[in-house]
């Protein structure tokens, strides 16, 4: 009887464990860059490669045309690519409801003189929301464009933050968060933090994957903004 149980704890624990395994397995997290091509993206993608770790870069118009190599070489590295527009300026790209897609529509076209394709990836500076209007996310979404925002901000854009602020701050954000989508920025102090950062996500099983054209898109208009529980 006491060999039963024993076998019967064993057998609970095992299938618990494997239980538990293929759940931890399947956590993706989506790194993204905003802001580049620029002189830090070497050191970016030497990291990403370290973790053998897909990332998807926001990419800026100017950016494209002053280092056509370095996106090229995101590209190689299989890495997913999304326009950040042309301004990069909140009182240019949101002045006219026709403004974000004219920017988006410009990198594009750099885009695809530069690599040969075109990307529907895109995120607006700052975020969507507040600063875009819904007239100006419909035109983006009626000329196929999806629109990205990010689940997780360490706020590394903002001033310099020491990596333990970073990640306290990526612990918080994916509190209850499934679909971490994580917003970096192609700067030197980011750069010089992220083996920390993907080694925070490598060591609680996290898979790093690339946003595409398939993914529905996740955006602060449809989460919090007026296209809210509206279609369209
Ligand atoms: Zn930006």
């Amino acid at each position: 009887m006491k060999r039963i149980i024993f076998l019967l704890i064993c057998s609970i624990t095992i299938l618990s464990v494997a239980v538990f395994a293929s759940t931890d397995s399947e956590k993706t997290v989506y790194i993204t860059f905003d802001d580049g091509p620029t002189h830090n993206t070497p050191v970016i993608l030497d990291t990403l490669k370290k973790y053998n770790a897909k990332a998807t870069f926001f990419v800026l118009n100017d950016r494209i045309t002053e280092n056509p190599d370095l996106l090229r070489r995101i590209i190689a590295e299989g890495h997913s690519i999304g326009l950040h527009g042309s301004s990069h300026d909140v009182n240019v790209i949101y002045s006219t409801p026709s403004k974000p897609l004219e920017e988006m529509n410009k990198a594009n076209e750099n885009l695809y003189n530069t690599v040969g394709f075109k990307t529907r990836l895109i995120r607006t500076p700052y975020g969507s929301y507040p600063y875009m209007n819904l007239e100006q996310y419909k035109i983006l979404k009626a000329a196929n464009y999806n629109l990205w925002d990010w689940t997780v901000d360490p706020r590394d854009g903002v001033g310099t933050p020491t990596i333990d602020t970073m990640l306290n701050r990526i612990t918080n954000d994916l509190k209850g968060n499934e679909n971490p989508i994580v917003l970096l920025h192609d700067r030197k102090s980011t750069a010089n933090n992220l083996d920390s950062i993907l080694n925070y996500f490598s060591s609680r099983n996290y898979t790093f994957d690339v946003l595409t054209e398939k993914t529905d898109p996740v955006n602060f208009m449809e989460l919090y903004g007026p296209a809210r529980n509206k279609s369209g």
